[in-house]
């Protein structure tokens, strides 16, 4: 049986078993780091490939949402690799 990553109740839900939390988790913890990226997406589209200034703005939004959620309890790294999920 497959366990919530954030509050240890089962998961049935496949979709929930792939990303390893339920749904009310999800909303509290992704659905914050969404928010955000989507935040800092936006930013970054204003930046026009200065790389410098992208690696200061992920890092100023790697803060934000460290305060916010507990990334470590999802298995969670960098902001910027999670939700496009290549981290
Ligand atoms: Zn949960």
């Amino acid at each position: 049986m497959y366990k919530c990553r954030n509050c240890g109740r089962n998961l049935t839900d496949p979709e929930s078993v792939r990303i390893g939390v339920g749904p009310v988790c999800y909303t509290k913890t992704y659905g914050v780091v969404e928010k955000l990226t989507a935040e800092m997406d936006a930013e970054e589209a204003e930046l026009k490939h200065d790389n410098h200034a992208i690696r200061e703005l992920h890092k100023r939004y790697q803060n934000k949402v460290d305060a916010a959620v507990d990334l470590t309890k999802l298995g969670g790294g960098p902001v910027c690799c999670i939700v496009r999920g290549h981290g």
